[in-house]
């Protein structure tokens, strides 16, 4: 697994890109080093301190992680987690230096990165924690991994995944596996604030792929995505899916080979305010492997239910699922 590594990045330009999403594009004098992995690519930003300070002294160090979590509070700079959205080398960038680009969400003053994003301004300065070109093997920081038998891909999540849902069907469909013999289908689903939000994601057009676009209004969160899946994903097509590549996906078949230490019936409930829900399993080789993979992101308890409806109702092999509840309403990211 590549180290991941501390980057002093600068803010270079600022977008609009609907109500909910500003988009901030960063650079640095070794961003070059970034080694970025494209699909859900995690990246760490971390902003001042209420003190006014950036951690400057921990780039370079080795447990940077250490020496940030023993900071005391008023110096400790929040560090949020978001998705790379884009990684532009400086012969694409109108500044002439490589970028890393993050589609954020603006949720009001509640939280440091949101209030943050509000109010920053080109030349506004941060730290960037992301995988570094100079570590060997792996890029780490990246779970979308379907099985390679995997020939039809669910992807669902609210606003916070959007950037990781498009950049994961862009990065597919360049990869040509929308094409060819046994090409790949994507069945994509994201809910949203307001229809305005409803942003361009390359290849959302093509033959293979749909995605729907969702806006929530006035609704809770969860109210447009929770129904769609629900609707979409039934046992129907779980059964066509097992068709699909003669090996199956769906619970109680005897066929299943497994080929991870997991049992992939065991189902647990997790609390969600007292747990994170995580439940993503390691990337498989096999081409004999479950023929549908699902990725859902988003609000906790959203995500808790569709796990539910997917894995306990459905009997969804979780070999074939990566759930991440990764932000709860109510609740900060600690950090
Ligand atoms: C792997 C991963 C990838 C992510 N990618 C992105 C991304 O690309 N873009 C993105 O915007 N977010 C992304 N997120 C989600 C983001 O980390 C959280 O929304 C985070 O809580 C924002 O931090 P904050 O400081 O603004 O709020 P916090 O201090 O964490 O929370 C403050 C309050 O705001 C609420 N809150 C947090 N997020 C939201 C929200 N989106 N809408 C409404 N209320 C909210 C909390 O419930 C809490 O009440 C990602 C998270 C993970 C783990």
């Amino acid at each position: 697994m590549a180290p991941y590594h501390l980057f002093h990045a600068t803010v270079v330009r600022i977008e609009d890109i609907s109500p909910s999403f500003r988009r901030v594009a960063f650079t640095g004098e070794d961003i070059s080093d970034w080694a970025h992995g494209g699909r859900d690519q995690r990246v760490k930003v971390l902003t001042r301190s209420a003190a006014g300070t950036l951690p400057l002294d921990l780039l370079g160090e080795a447990d940077w992680y250490g020496t940030w979590r023993a900071l005391p509070d008023e110096e400790k700079p929040p560090m949020r987690t978001y998705t790379g959205r884009e990684f532009n080398f400086a012969h694409e960038t109108a500044h002439g230096a490589d970028e890393i680009v993050i589609d954020f969400v603006r949720h009001g003053d509640h939280g440091p990165a949101s209030r943050w994003v509000g109010q920053t301004f080109i030349g506004d300065e941060v730290v960037l924690v992301g995988p570094s070109a100079r570590g060997a093997g792996r890029e780490g920081g990246i779970e979308f991994a379907p099985p390679a038998s995997a020939r039809r891909i669910i992807l669902a999540g609210d606003e916070t995944a959007a950037p990781a849902i498009c950049s994961i069907i862009e990065d597919i469909a360049r990869s040509g596996a929308l094409e060819g013999l046994q090409p790949v289908d994507i069945r994509a689903f994201i809910e949203v604030p307001h229809d305005q939000d409803f942003l361009p994601c390359a290849f959302a057009d093509h033959p293979r792929v749909k995605l729907s676009w969702l806006g929530r209004g006035d609704g809770e969160h969860g109210s447009a995505l929770s129904p769609a899946v629900k609707n979409t994903v039934t046992s129907r097509v779980l059964h066509e899916c097992s068709i699909m590549c003669e090996s199956s996906c769906i619970a109680h078949s005897d066929s299943v080979q497994i080929d991870v230490a997991i049992d992939p019936f065991d189902f647990t409930e997790v609390d969600v305010d007292s747990e994170i829900l995580w439940d993503v399993q390691p990337p498989s080789d096999s081409v004999d492997g479950p023929s549908c993979y699902a990725w859902i992101a988003g609000e906790a308890s959203v995500v808790k239910g569709l796990r539910r409806h997917l894995v306990s109702e459905l009997g969804m092999d979780r070999r074939s699922v990566a759930f991440m509840g990764y932000w709860r309403e109510g609740r900060s990211e600690i950090g």
